[in-house]
């Protein structure tokens, strides 16, 4: 038996062409889509290099958002997770986001 592809019947109207994103959760879910992509595109933790797989990562922003930085593709980077983690060491150097108020 072969699973045929289900082709959307919907119309393809020009504008369409993303999906239509929920209302909420938004961040969520493209959050979980870029974090795929960054890692892809290098799946090594910028600070110390070290390779990582997809759930031993997290994802960074290069200079934080509550720095004022962008937040895209290109302001961000892989880092190592977890508690003494190069992302951990990272966000407690730039302070944090719970000592600065
Ligand atoms: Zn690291």
């Amino acid at each position: 038996m072969k699973l045929a592809t289900i082709k959307p019947r919907l119309p393809v109207a020009g504008k369409a062409a993303r999906a239509p994103a929920p209302p909420k959760r938004i961040a969520g879910r493209r959050g979980q889509e870029r974090r795929k992509r960054i890692w892809l595109k290098d799946p090594h933790c910028a600070n110390c290099g070290k390779l990582v797989a997809m759930h031993e990562f997290e994802l960074d922003h290069r200079i934080p958002l509550h720095q004022g930085g962008p937040d895209t593709d290109d302001n961000c980077q892989v880092l190592c997770a977890g508690i003494g983690g190069c992302h951990d060491l990272k966000t407690r150097a730039e302070g944090g986001y719970r000592t600065r108020r």
